[in-house]
């Protein structure tokens, strides 16, 4: 196996809100070169790194919104994030869960602060990631898959290293716990100290890392700091990650979907056809409704 060398560590932008709830660091696609097209099927990353929110009674997050041709996938690290959609799902996370949403033909959702979280106040650490659906899905029906902690599959790494969260694709044959429309590997990997993980995927699947907690050195040469992305060439299988004193890793790889890309806000399509579609069919109601 060849390695999987770093092309590009990015420190984190400007951080911006969504709405009033979500202060995050966009990494995908407004990052230098870690565009829709090259990151694809990883077509938005927002990282939301630890940010205090003092208490309150209002209810602080993204009101009723659209979406169309992909799918959302939450991770709370600190904090809780809850949602409700147009098919009538709802569901509340905390540290560790993840929500997968498929939006695919279209939903109606709004995503904000679990109403006792914004009552006492605290930490809120989290990511939102969207994943691609290839042209076949993307006018499937809408689902929502809410993974609480306990089932999401795990792998032990050995010597207490530490422990490798499959939310998504597989680990040492370990498969994760989410269905995807594409293979896309999505790993949590929380290494303690003195420790290491290594991977491989397909030289081809375009592959990232974002560190959440702690810092790690990757392949044993690049020091990548807290809150950082670091982008990989494709040009192997495998790299490492290594930590002194602890840390917390998302770990993504796709397959590269290879179709033309036309993203236009929450709608993201192959043509520009289908997004002028996408807004009229919003403005008919064609996506359900969704009380405020
Ligand atoms: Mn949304």
């Amino acid at each position: 196996m060849r390695t999987k060398n770093i092309e590009l560590v990015l420190s984190p932008p400007e951080p911006h809100f969504v709405g009033d709830g979500f202060r995050v660091h966009n990494f995908i696609p407004g990052g230098y070169r870690a565009d829709m097209v090259r990151m694809n099927p990883f077509i938005l990353l927002d990282y939301g790194a630890k940010h205090y929110f003092p208490p309150t009674d209002q209810v602080r997050g993204v009101g009723v919104h659209p979406h169309r041709g992909f799918e959302t996938v939450t991770i709370a690290y600190k904090g809780s994030v809850a949602h409700h959609d147009s098919t009538g799902e709802h569901g509340v996370i905390g540290p560790g869960d993840v929500q997968w949403m498929t939006a695919a033909s279209g939903i109606l959702h709004k995503e904000y602060h679990e109403k006792e979280f914004s009552r006492a106040g605290g930490e809120m650490q989290m990511v939102q990631l969207w994943v691609n659906l290839p042209a076949r899905d993307k006018m499937s029906a809408p689902k929502y898959q809410s993974l609480t902690n306990d089932q999401i599959q795990k792998v032990l790494l050995e010597g207490n290293g530490g422990i490798v969260e499959v939310i998504a694709g597989s680990y040492r044959d370990v498969v994760g716990s989410a269905t995807t429309f594409s293979p896309v590997n999505l790993l949590n990997v929380r290494l303690n100290m003195a420790s290491g993980a290594d991977f491989s995927f397909p030289s081809d699947f375009n592959t990232a890392l974002l560190v959440v907690e702690g810092q790690v050195t990757v392949n044993k040469t690049e020091e990548v700091l807290t809150n950082h992305f670091a982008l990989f060439q494709n040009d192997g299988e495998a790299f490492t990650i290594e930590t002194t004193d602890g840390a917390i890793v998302l770990v993504m790889s796709g397959e590269d979907l290879k179709e033309p890309i036309v993203a236009h806000g929450p709608f993201v399509m192959n043509t520009r056809q289908e997004i002028v579609q996408a807004f009229e069919d919003f403005q008919k109601g064609k996506f359900g409704y969704l009380a405020d």
